[in-house]
């Protein structure tokens, strides 16, 4: 990852380096090409204002002291005057593009190559009053020949340019990866790593999951331990209790009695397992549960139809508030049977005889709120926080005589999670409770 970051780094600084010269290399060509024009210029003009045309025809003019080749063409094109060559030898000049463009426009200029491939000539045309043109032309460096003139300098300064970049990748690299590397050999401890400021949020999501998911395993193998501990009870006594009757010296009433307490405890066994089953199921299922429009009021009444006897049989009245219409929230409809079901079965098992239960939902306008209340034994607060852990019982002998497990209200409040709800508990010790799950209302029905 660092090789790979530092190549890709390097390879960009010797590309920029790359263009940047080419870039520039091309520009100084230009503006050269142009001065050199500009000169022409200057020059044509001062011979063309002064009319020392004459005085150059004249005079022995030397063309290789000042490199300024001159020449007049006549308006046919044939060469009246040229400074370096013989006119006699010299063809027709009517088809040279700066020619031809100065009888045209009155300038022309044009830049072609010299015999020797390092040179190129440029040439500037005018067109005097007479109808003639003059032309000055000279010879000046190609861009090839400047290359090849500054090509030491220019690979001097790309290796040293290339060096502090390396350096300069290097440095960076270093910079950025440290403390992603450091987080990668110690997760541990990424609190103390400290990073640049863009970091800072990538590491401290890191840290939390890191830290949820610690704690998870944690939760977990505690419910693994919690779970094994508890399956040892009923199995010991199912154990104890068959190996006495296994030895025959048992009485006859007695082998009832065991056998009534083995059927008992294995009951138990189930409870436990298909309980802790159905924690370790939402616990691993990644999915939302498949969610339908549910009436709640008839789970409701179902629910109080199915514990009748369970109520009767600890002498409480367990009825469904009075609901006259269907409620509907979008939920998952065997989740909320199992919600309402463990909700009221606990009100029937922690009451007195002669207590009551009442389920009931109501609607109201940004929420629905599903209650199942008793006026049993109650909850001190001190336990009220805690009731919704596995495992955990207020009373345990009273939990484990009523046939629970210590998960139902666990499993209860993870499909509370599940559909975005919330559960409240009001309770006094020796009075009653009162559990409420709320469930937010959807937006477009508000
Ligand atoms: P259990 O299987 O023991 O009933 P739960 O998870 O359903 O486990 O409940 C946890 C504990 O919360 C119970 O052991 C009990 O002490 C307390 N509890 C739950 N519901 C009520 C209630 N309606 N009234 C009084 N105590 C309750």
């Amino acid at each position: 990852m660092r090789k790979n970051i530092n190549y890709r780094m390097i390879a960009i600084a010797l590309v920029a380096i790359l263009a940047t010269m080419a870039f520039c290399i091309g520009i100084f060509n230009k503006l050269f090409q142009k001065q050199v024009m500009d000169d022409l210029r200057t020059t044509a003009n001062i011979l063309t204002s002064r009319e020392t045309i004459v005085h150059f025809v004249e005079k022995d003019y030397d063309p290789k002291i000042n490199n300024l080749r001159i020449t007049v063409i006549d308006a046919d094109g044939s060469v009246e005057y040229d400074s370096n060559a013989d006119i006699g030898n010299m063809s027709n000049h009517s088809d040279r593009p700066e020619v031809q463009e100065a009888f045209e426009k009155g300038r022309g200029q044009a830049i072609r190559k010299s015999d020797t491939r390092d040179m190129n000539t440029f040439y500037y045309a005018e067109r005097l009053e007479s109808g003639k043109v003059l032309r000055v032309a000279r010879e000046a460096i190609s861009l090839y020949s400047l290359l090849m003139l500054i090509l030491p300098s220019l690979v001097g300064v790309f290796f040293c340019l290339a060096l502090i970049s390396i350096l300069i990748a290097r440095y960076t690299t270093k910079h950025l990866m440290a403390p992603i590397e450091e987080m990668a050999r110690d997760l541990d401890h990424i609190d103390t790593i400290e990073p640049y400021e863009e970091l800072k949020p990538l590491l401290d999501k890191i840290h939390s999951q890191h830290q949820d998911i610690i704690k998870s395993a944690e939760i977990r193998q505690q419910f693994t331990a919690n779970v094994s501990h508890e399956l040892k009870t009923p199995l010991t006594a199912i154990s104890g209790y068959s190996e006495l009757i296994a030895t025959g010296i048992v009485g006859k009433s007695d082998t009832r009695r065991f056998a009534g307490e083995i059927h008992k405890n294995a009951n138990r066994l189930l409870t436990l397992i298909n309980d802790s089953i159905r924690l370790s199921e939402m616990d691993v299922a990644s999915d939302a549960p498949q969610m339908e429009e549910v009436d709640l009021a008839e789970i409701i009444r179902n629910c109080v139809a199915m514990l009748q006897i369970q109520a009767e049989k600890y002498e409480v009245v367990l009825i469904a508030a009075d609901m006259p219409g269907p409620v509907i929230v979008r939920a998952n409809a065997n989740m909320m049977e199992e919600l309402i079901y463990n909700l009221c079965d606990n009100a029937i098992r922690y009451n007195h005889a002669n207590g009551y239960v009442q389920a009931g939902v109501t609607e109201e306008k940004k929420k629905i709120v599903l209650t199942v209340e008793d006026n049993g034994i109650g909850i001190s607060r001190e336990h009220q926080e805690r009731i919704f852990e596995r495992f955990y019982r207020v009373d345990k002998s009273h939990s484990k005589s009523t046939g629970g497990t210590g998960l139902g209200l666990a499993i209860v409040k993870h499909i509370v999670e599940q559909h975005g709800a919330k559960i409240e508990v009001e309770s006094e010790q020796g009075k009653g409770t009162k559990i409420s799950v709320i469930f937010p209302k959807e937006k477009e029905n508000r």
